[in-house]
């Protein structure tokens, strides 16, 4: 058998202390884990179940690569994450099993055409255009579980040029980790490879050519992205 065409490369994210590379094969998001960035997106943070959406496996950025403003939009938005990184496949996973499939956890950046977004969310039509662009996700290296443990509490931080816009901590996630594996894992075979960006806290806003953008979670290598002018 022969391909019609050359097939594209296996999307890949850094793996900390290592050469290696963690091999990415899809990317969920939770939406509005935060009340208080719930709040701030106009929504009641009541804990209705979670919800997903997704970005391309190839849409993943290693820290450190500057990033052209995207086109379409005149809005956008960086968003802090934890990330995490699935190590065995499941279906029907147990809360109480959910952990065994972390591979390791990550910092990520969501980012946002939020005029898209927003747009698309009023007229009840997917958020693709909005989240699932190209070079959507930066992703830092990937600690392993051997390394980080399971981190459930600690600051997740974000500066745009030094000035501090989201401070919060792990632990007002309103889905926990193994909450949003078993849920996910209810509807859809996981996998190894898949990362689960876990949702971001308040303080969501603007980017604009020239910005350095920084994350950083208490335990895990931080991730920085410089963005460029549109092309
Ligand atoms: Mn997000």
């Amino acid at each position: 058998m022969a391909y019609v065409f050359t097939p594209a490369p296996i999307p890949s994210v850094a793996v900390a202390d290592s050469a290696d590379r963690l091999p990415v094969r899809r990317i969920f998001c939770v939406g509005r884990n935060y009340a208080a960035h719930a709040r701030e997106m106009g929504k009641d943070p009541d804990r209705e179940p979670p919800f997903f959406f997704s970005k391309p496996a190839d849409a993943v950025v290693d820290s450190g690569v500057d990033i052209h403003y995207p086109p379409q939009t005149e809005n956008f938005h960086y968003e802090a994450e934890l990330v995490v990184a699935i190590g065995k496949d499941g279906t029907n996973i147990a809360e109480a099993d959910a952990l065994d499939h972390v591979w390791g956890y990550a910092v990520g950046n969501d980012l946002t055409r939020r005029d898209l977004q927003l747009a698309a969310r009023d007229m009840g039509r997917p958020w693709d255009f909005g989240k699932a662009f190209d070079r959507s996700a930066v992703i830092g290296p990937v600690t392993s579980v051997a390394k980080a443990g399971h981190p459930s509490k600690g600051a997740i931080r974000l500066t745009v040029n030094g000035e501090t816009r989201q401070d919060a901590d792990l632990s007002e996630l309103i889905w926990s980790v193994p909450e949003i594996i078993s849920y996910l894992s209810h509807s859809i075979a996981l996998a190894a490879g898949d990362l689960i960006m876990t949702g971001t806290p308040a303080g969501v806003g603007a980017l604009v050519p020239g910005d350095l953008c920084i994350v950083s979670i208490d335990g895990l290598e931080s991730i920085r992205t410089r963005i460029r002018p549109r092309i």
